[in-house]
């Protein structure tokens, strides 16, 4: 199976791109959906990827026809369940409910300990995250306050809007390792060896946050306070970018702006992210930052102008992730995705709502085909792309400075 995560090292020179693989093997047949949320609780029994026996408090989110199942863990976490797998299925009487912080808390402290990690760790809990940090309190509590901030700027900025946004049901985690080699030994465990060479990552399949304490270098003592912890992040604003645009995937994904294990167009779910990743690190009271130009991105997405483009690179960016996925050419494709969302929020922002509330309809783990992907777009800007993609491209605000 393909495993189901993010990351992106967002302005490496490598940048390798893994997203949604849906798992078309188990639910190709029809899928029965057994409630829009469902809310009674199960236990159920069944082998892991790995083999090992697992029982898992859960709802399940979708029964395939040969019985293969979708489960959601009370800690937010996805599993899927083939036939083969599955040992056990119980329904309880009582109502599925999220983990508390405190429990939620012991289980990636425990979580930490099967991935072979000795470094102590501790538990920072602000009002939606719950963080496991080896880096040490203050770095943690620093990253919580981010996260909070962040969170806020979104719902915010997408507050006047018809999205129906909603707070996250599950409280949100993020593992926050000391240094890059315990990151290194984590993420390769917990999502493959491909995780490891990221910054930081979202995995959708967990919906944890993977990332380190950038602003540690080799044998360095945790930081003593926020001063010194904003001081050597100014040095790294590309890192906190990453951390940021990480962490704005999991907010979309826990706000109901996109669905975890549904056929997101990933140009959208990246344009997203990367629209807010402009870091703010000053700011206390807000995050002033969303919507300015991300000028990182802003100077590959003017040597793409430079070049001579195909007419059509409006459409294989719409209507599928195969250039996002592409190694070779997936740095242009972010830059594209990135100026396309941002020339869509500021200039067609009632039809890109529209757009978002398409694709908060779809339902899990049924893919898409190139024309759907289209006929989506149609629908919310209009049939011809091309006048689109000529005005998106001829947009005075990519020359002025
Ligand atoms: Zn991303």
């Amino acid at each position: 199976m393909r495993r189901h995560f993010y990351y992106e090292l967002i302005r490496g020179r490598s940048l390798r791109v893994i997203v949604v693989a849906l798992i078309s093997w188990l639910f190709a047949a029809d899928v029965r959906a057994d409630e829009a949320t469902p809310s009674a609780l199960h236990r159920v029994t069944f082998a892991d990827d790995r083999s090992v026996t697992r029982t898992v408090d859960c709802r399940i989110l979708l029964t395939a026809q040969d019985g293969g199942l979708l489960l959601e863990g009370r800690d937010g976490k996805l599993w899927t369940v083939s036939p083969k797998q599955l040992e056990k299925s119980e329904s309880s009487d009582e109502t599925f409910q999220p983990l508390p912080a405190d429990q939620l808390g012991q289980q990636l402290q425990q979580e930490l300990i099967e991935f072979g990690i000795k470094s102590p760790s501790e538990i920072i809990q602000t009002k939606h995250y719950v963080i496991c940090s080896t880096a040490g309190r203050k770095y943690g509590e620093w990253v919580g306050g981010l996260f909070e901030r962040l969170h806020d700027a979104f719902h915010l900025f997408w507050k006047e809007d018809d999205l129906n946004l909603h707070e996250p049901e599950f409280l949100l985690t993020a593992f926050v390792l000391k240094d890059q080699t315990e990151f290194v030994q984590l993420a390769t465990q917990h999502d493959g060896a491909d995780a490891a060479v990221s910054k930081g990552y979202f995995s959708i399949e967990t919906n944890r946050i993977v990332m380190f304490d950038l602003s540690a270098t080799q044998n360095s003592a945790p930081a003593k306070s926020f001063e010194e912890i904003r001081q050597k992040m100014r040095k790294s604003p590309f890192n906190v970018a990453t951390v940021i645009h990480e962490a704005t995937h999991q907010i979309a994904f826990n706000s109901g702006m996109h669905t975890r294990f549904a056929d997101n167009p990933v140009w959208l779910t990246e344009g997203m992210a990367m629209f807010f990743e402009v870091p703010d690190l000053e700011s206390h009271s807000g995050w002033k930052t969303v919507g300015k130009m991300n000028q990182t991105r802003l100077v590959r997405f003017r040597e793409l102008l430079k070049q001579q483009r195909e007419p059509t690179s409006l459409h294989s960016l719409i209507q599928s992730d195969s250039r996002l996925k592409d190694a070779a050419v997936a740095e242009a494709a972010y830059a594209e995705s990135w100026a396309l969302t941002y020339y869509l929020i500021k200039n067609r922002k009632v039809d890109y709502i529209t757009y978002l509330k398409t694709l908060q309809g779809k339902s899990r783990l049924k893919a898409d085909t190139p024309e759907e992907r289209l006929g989506d777009f149609s629908k919310a800007f209009g049939a011809n792309l091309d006048d689109l993609g000529r005005d998106f491209k001829r947009w005075p605000a990519w020359r002025s400075k």
